[in-house]
This record gives structure tokens, C-alpha cells and sequence, in this order.
């Protein structure tokens, strides 16, 4: 099965530190929720795993299935099997949703080892279904003018196609009704598998009603503070995080 494992992770945005050391070990067929409160670098986390430029990686590993991703360039992050469905996902003019897909896949395989055209629209089309999608947003502009809860939608159909070994989901459930929460978390239920870890960073508990997580943990001021079970995430929900930073000493 599957291994991720992030030892010591430190980060930093135009010299601020973010992240402050974060160790976080999933294995395939696990999904582990991260809560937090706003600012705590929830966000960044994703961000630093994925290799976006803004943040430096200062310290720390990220290994999956023996090769550390930190080492490597964006692009073979995803080669390697990390997938990040963004908190906002961008709009790129130009670039049809259908070619960004075809090219996503593809980027994941081998030369000469392409998805064949006929191959990819049937799948594309049957996930556009399970998702409930218009079939138009096939052949528009990436996120141009998409609700909220279409890019989110849009956001699983790539993980749907993808097929990655590790997927983070940055607050999917901002911006959905009740509706396509459903949508995008069975979704996201079928999708488990033994090959695959799951990291749902999420604000809400909400989500976690649809998405059953194996492991919560909780994370404040750049750190992992606690870690627990899906009541975990009950309690948060109930109690807020006060008790949490009482029972850490944590200041603000
Ligand atoms: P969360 O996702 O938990 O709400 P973020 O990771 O988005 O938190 O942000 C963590 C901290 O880093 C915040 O204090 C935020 O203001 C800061 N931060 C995030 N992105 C940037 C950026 N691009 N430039 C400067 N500061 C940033
Ligand atoms: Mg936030
Ligand atoms: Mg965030």
C-alpha cells in the first residue's frame, strides 16, 4: 500500500515561518481530516507539499513510497502521484477544461503510453455524470466564470482522472450546498482505495458527516497539537478550539 510520510516540515512566506515542523504519516485506504482555525497554515501546508514557489521549504521531508517530493519540481510531484484540489482554484483563460484534463493524465504517464482520445472523452464524460456535471464544462475556459461549487466540483473531476496516490483537498466544502457536498463527497468515497491516502483540511465538521475520516488532527500556530479519531472533530465542532489551547497552554 501506499506510504506518505511528512517528517519535520518547516516553511516560510517572504521570511515569515509558517509551518513550524509538521509530521504527519498516512498509509493507502486512510483519510486523515486537518482542522484548524483561520491562519494557521492549513493552506500553506498544501501549498508547501505541492511546491508552489511562494513558499520555501526550510527544513523537513515529504516521502512518498520512498522518494522524497520536496527534492522534486512541481510537475513531478504530480508525476509521482500528489494531487491538491485547491482552496481557489485559478481561472486559466485559453486552456480548455478537456485539454487541461487530457493533459493531467497524460503528464502521469509514460511517452508513448498516452490516454487515446476515444478512451479519455468516455471518461470523462461518465465522471461528468457521477459528478453531475453539465456536460458543456467539457469545453470551457479552466474555472472561467464557475460558481464556486463548480470549481469544487471541477476540482474532484480532475481527481477522478488523475489518479493520484495521495490527494489533498483544501476545503472542498466552502462554497457547496448540502447538495453537491453529497455530490463531492461520494466522490471522494469512491475514489478510496487501498493505493490511495487521503488529506482533508477542512474548517467545518460538516464535511466530515459525508467524508468519514480515520484520523483527526489539529492544527494551531504552524503545528500539529493534537491528533485523535473522527470524535475529535465532533467535539471541535461542539466546544471550538478554546479547550484545546487551555489544555496545551497555548497563547495567542
Ligand atoms: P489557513 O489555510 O489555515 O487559513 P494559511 O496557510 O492560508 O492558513 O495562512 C497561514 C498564514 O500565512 C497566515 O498568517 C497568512 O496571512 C500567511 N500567508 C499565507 N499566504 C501568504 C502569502 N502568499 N503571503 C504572505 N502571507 C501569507
Ligand atoms: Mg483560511
Ligand atoms: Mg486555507
Amino acid at each position: 500500500a501506499t506510504q506518505f510520510v511528512v517528517d519535520g516540515l518547516k516553511a516560510t512566506i517572504e521570511g515569515k515561518e509558517i509551518l513550524k515542523g509538521i509530521n504527519l504519516s498516512m498509509k493507502g485506504g486512510e483519510i486523515h481530516a486537518i482542522m484548524g482555525p483561520n491562519g494557521t497554515g492549513k493552506s500553506t501546508l498544501a501549498s508547501a507539499l505541492m511546491g508552489h514557489p511562494k513558499y520555501e521549504v526550510t527544513a523537513g521531508s515529504a516521502v512518498l513510497d520512498g522518494e522524497d517530493l520536496l527534492e522534486m519540481a512541481v510537475d513531478e510531484r504530480a508525476r509521482a502521484g500528489l494531487f491538491l484540489a485547491m482552496q481557489y482554484p485559478s481561472e486559466i483563460t485559453g486552456v480548455t477544461n478537456s485539454d487541461f484534463l487530457r493533459s493531467a493524465i497524460n503528464a502521469r504517464r509514460e511517452e508513448g503510453k498516452e490516454i487515446s482520445l476515444i478512451k479519455f472523452i468516455r471518461q470523462m464524460e461518465s465522471k461528468m455524470k457521477e459528478l453531475d456535471m453539465n456536460p458543456e464544462f467539457a469545453h470551457r475556459y479552466l474555472n472561467e466564470g464557475f460558481s464556486g461549487g463548480e470549481k469544487k466540483r471541477n476540482e474532484i473531476l480532475q481527481m477522478m482522472m488523475v489518479d493520484p496516490k495521495v490527494v489533498i483537498l483544501d476545503e472542498i466544502d466552502s462554497g457547496l450546498d448540502i447538495d453537491a457536498l453529497k455530490i463531492v463527497s461520494n466522490g471522494v468515497n469512491a475514489m478510496r482505495s487501498e493505493d490511495r491516502a487521503f488529506l482533508v483540511i477542512t474548517h467545518y465538521q460538516r464535511l466530515l458527516n459525508y467524508i468519514t475520516p480515520d484520523f483527526v488532527h489539529v492544527m494551531m500556530q504552524g503545528r500539529i497539537v493534537k491528533s485523535g479519531g473522527p470524535e475529535l472533530a465532533e467535539r471541535l465542532e461542539n466546544e471550538g478550539y478554546d479547550w484545546v489551547k487551555e489544555e496545551l497552554g497555548i497563547v495567542d
